[in-house]
């Protein structure tokens, strides 16, 4: 399931497409995703222009010049590629790729920048939604969520306050997107083990009984940001490298510590551990038994 960097990654994809642009055409060939798309989708968006393309967790939401916000979620499969009107057809490659894709293509925009941006999505728990903008504090889907673990708001005080009696484990809490949004199972394993810290610890220890913030509480805020931006980062140079305006879904595999990595050596320096996992609350966790403590 794709996390914070790779929507992140997708919306950085979309933004030269959709920004700026109008919904000239919209096709619907499947409404029934995760929820069946509203009736009135087609005329919300179609003569409408995309006044920004922003992020909240793992929703995308595109602010439209009606004062609607149309709100987008990947869900398990779900993926945008973005093709030129004018280009697919003269390059075999990206051709070949639309067409294999093309039954699970459920939304298409047909954008006035010359962009068609498509919604593909397998397993059809992805999602989309128009939400009038000035109705999106009270939106069910958002107003739960947790901080922006990448905004400035979101620091070792405020984990430590959210972690303060909380007698599950750290792996946990950072999966509860209440505690902090848009972090899953790949990111939470490596920005404990970029902090050091078991999966397995209580996540009340990093908080002080007054909840205040200890040592353990700034190393993972410092650890959940790196592990995120140089995701994002590794993100965007795949995004060049492609050398298309392809929102393409990719996890950067490289760039994993632990994750995936069991049987293998620690890459923490002179950490003479072997990466071990085990399962916690139905999902592996990818750790060092040696330097994470
Ligand atoms: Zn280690």
């Amino acid at each position: 399931m794709p996390e914070l960097p790779e929507v992140e990654t997708v919306r950085r994809g979309l933004e030269p497409a959709m920004d700026g642009a109008r919904f000239a055409k919209v096709d619907v060939h499947r409404g029934d995703l995760r929820w069946p798309l509203p009736k009135d989708f087609k005329e919300r968006l179609q003569g409408k222009t995309v006044t920004g393309l922003g992020r909240r967790a793992k929703y995308l939401l595109a602010d439209l010049s009606s004062g609607d916000v149309l709100l987008m979620h990947l869900g398990m499969s779900g993926s945008f590629h973005v093709f030129r009107e004018a280009g697919v057809k003269k390059l075999a490659r990206f051709y070949h790729e639309r067409e294999k894709h093309a039954t699970h293509d459920h939304v298409v925009f047909h954008m006035s920048s010359g962009a068609v941006v498509t919604f593909n999505d397998p397993r059809r728990f992805g999602s989309m939604k128009i939400v009038p903008r000035g109705k999106l504090d009270y939106e069910p889907l958002l107003s739960r969520l947790g901080p922006e673990p990448l905004g400035n708001a979101f620091d070792a005080a405020m984990l430590a306050a959210a972690c303060t009696g909380k007698k599950t484990s750290l792996k946990a809490a950072l999966l509860d997107q209440r505690v902090v949004a848009g972090i899953g199972n790949i990111y939470a394993c490596e920005a404990l083990h970029r902090a050091l810290l078991s999966p397995k610890r209580i996540a009340s220890t990093i908080a002080s009984k007054s909840g205040a913030p200890n040592e353990r509480a700034e190393r993972l805020v410092d650890s959940i940001k790196a592990v995120l931006n140089d995701a994002i980062k590794a993100g965007g140079s795949s995004l060049r490298d492609h050398k298309r305006p392809d929102g393409d879904l990719g996890y950067f595999q490289h760039h994993f510590r632990v994750y995936d990595r069991e049987g293998e050596r620690c890459v923490t320096p002179r950490c003479p551990g072997i990466v071990k996992r085990i399962v916690q609350n139905g999902r592996s966790t990818f750790y060092c038994p040696i330097c994470q403590k």
